[in-house]
């Protein structure tokens, strides 16, 4: 028997792990398990929304499964630690002879891994992992002298032209395989998720299934992809894909969302388009969590920039931005936004997360933590590049001079007002000026600013500035 371990790749298309075990069955069946791990979810800073996102579409996955005739089992158990005696068991039980999955490339996942596959290789069992979440492998992009890039734009190029020598086409969703007499297990009726944070998944936001997710990357492809460059950055419009809830649990692929946009779009430089790009950052920072390990236990890219800082731990400070109340109308709104869905505009996370480490000047560690708690497309290495991105201490990080001026941001982005009016009702009718200046919000009920804005951005840029 062969056994697929699903993590974040609940699909059956594109799967690297799932079609090499189908492809290469000789009629002796193929099985599926996932593992549902509570209290490593709140170890892991899993969002309410996002665990109870994965748990629907696992759901949907044992359907699709079984129509290709191959049951999912579940494994239950609290902790990473306990995987792999479950994993031994379930191998023994249904005399598994090969496993499969798809790499996850944080450390702590690599390490859950290992632990599993150094059992059941040691009990006879062969073991065979894919790079299935990424377009191109860490460590295939790398300079001319065989170094991995610190900047994004020299990756970007070699990136693309990579591609294009390549033409990775996605995997098709395998055959229908033998019968097999085992049945599918029921996902168990209580999980207990009570200790992670947030708001509830909103499922008319993100319906469950591939089809779903499918639908919705056509739409965007058909309808928004063309005006994705001038409106992608406006938070009041719905400019984006919001697929990200999708690849974060892999309902779908980037290799898929790429094809897409080539098979239907119109643009004679799709490729060079800035959506490809966005995809590529989310490629970038995989690479670099793999190529600079000590990412993975919150260093910064930069240690020298952040020597210089002495990042402030203020309660009340950090409260009033958790909840939207710092008084900075387009800060408020993003937070809000968060706090309703789990989901934020990307220019509203650079607004916030700027905010915060170079305003408020407090850990980015705290303020990706948040996101992560938060977040229902929460992914370890997309949000610690944003948030390191923002505090100046990433690889190829905003300069620390680049402070976002949360005035000039609503001036620019929400002319109109429509976002911040939109999560802040009571500044309906006033321009994006009005809605930032406290003569005007504070008579609406809204807190009195935080900060002062210059003071606070001439202290960041002297503290970065130190030698
Ligand atoms: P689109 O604009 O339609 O882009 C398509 C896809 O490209 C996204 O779904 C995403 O997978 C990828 N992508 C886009 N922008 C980025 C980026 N800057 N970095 C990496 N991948 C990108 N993204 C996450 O998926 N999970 C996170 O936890 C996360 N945390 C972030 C934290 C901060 C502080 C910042 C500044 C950004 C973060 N991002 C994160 C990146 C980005 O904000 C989201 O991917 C994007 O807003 C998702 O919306 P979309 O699907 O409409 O994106």
């Amino acid at each position: 028997m062969k056994l697929v371990w699903f993590r974040n790749d609940l699909r059956t298309g594109d799967h690297s792990a799932l079609y090499s075990a189908c492809q290469s069955n000789a009629g002796e069946g193929v099985l599926a398990v996932a593992a549902i791990t509570p209290t490593q979810w709140f170890l892991q800073d899993e969002s309410k929304c996002r665990v109870q996102f994965w748990l629907a579409n696992l759901q949907s996955l044992s359907q699709q499964l079984s129509k290709l005739n191959i049951p999912l089992k579940i494994i239950s158990v609290q902790r990473n630690e306990e995987l792999p005696e479950a994993f031994l068991k379930l191998a023994r039980e249904h005399q598994v002879r090969e496993l499969y999955f798809n790499l996850e490339y944080p450390e702590y996942e690599q390490r859950r891994d290992s632990q599993v596959t150094a059992l059941l290789q040691k009990q006879g069992v062969r073991c065979h992992s894919f790079d299935s979440d990424l377009i191109l492998a860490p460590g295939s992009v790398l300079n001319q002298k065989g170094e991995a890039y610190r900047v994004f734009t020299p990756f970007s190029r070699v990136w693309r032209k990579q591609y294009l020598q390549q033409l990775p086409a996605p995997l098709p969703v395998p055959s229908v395989q033998l019968a097999t007499s085992i049945s599918p297990d029921e996902l168990p009726k209580k999980i207990n998720y009570a200790n992670t944070s947030g708001a509830e998944w909103i499922i008319d936001l993100w319906p469950t299934g591939e089809d779903a997710a499918r639908r919705q990357l056509l739409n965007f492809v058909a309808e928004k992809f063309a005006a994705y460059k001038e409106q992608r950055d406006m938070p009041g419009v719905e400019g984006t894909s919001v697929l990200s809830p999708y690849l974060s649990v892999g309902v779908l692929s980037s290799r898929q969302c790429i094809a897409a946009l080539h098979a239907y779009s119109s643009a004679p430089d799709w490729f060079d388009s800035q959506w490809v790009t966005e995809l590529i950052w989310r490629e970038f920072y995989r690479h670099l969590l793999v190529l600079f390990p000590e990412m993975n236990r919150l260093k910064p890219f930069k240690p020298e920039v952040e020597a210089k800082i002495e990042w402030q731990a203020n309660r009340e400070i950090f409260t009033a931005w958790c909840q939207g109340e710092t008084g900075f109308a387009i800060v408020d709104a993003g937070m809000k936004q968060l706090l309703a869905t789990g989901w934020m505009h990307n220019r509203v996370r650079m607004i916030t997360a700027s905010f915060f480490t170079k305003l408020l000047r407090q850990d980015w560690r705290a303020g990706a933590e948040y996101f992560m708690r938060h977040l229902i497309d929460g992914d370890f290495a997309s949000n610690l590049g944003g948030w390191q991105w923002s505090a100046s201490v990433g690889a190829d990080a905003a300069p620390y001079f680049r402070i976002f001026n949360p005035m000039r941001q609503a001036e620019r982005f929400d002319a109109g007002g429509d976002y911040v009016s939109y999560w802040l009702p009571e500044l309906k009718g006033l321009t994006a000026v009005q809605q930032h200046d406290p003569l005007f919000s504070v008579a609406r009920g809204r807190p009195a600013p935080i900060l002062d804005y210059r003071q606070a951005r001439a202290l960041s840029i002297e503290t970065f500035n130190q030698r």
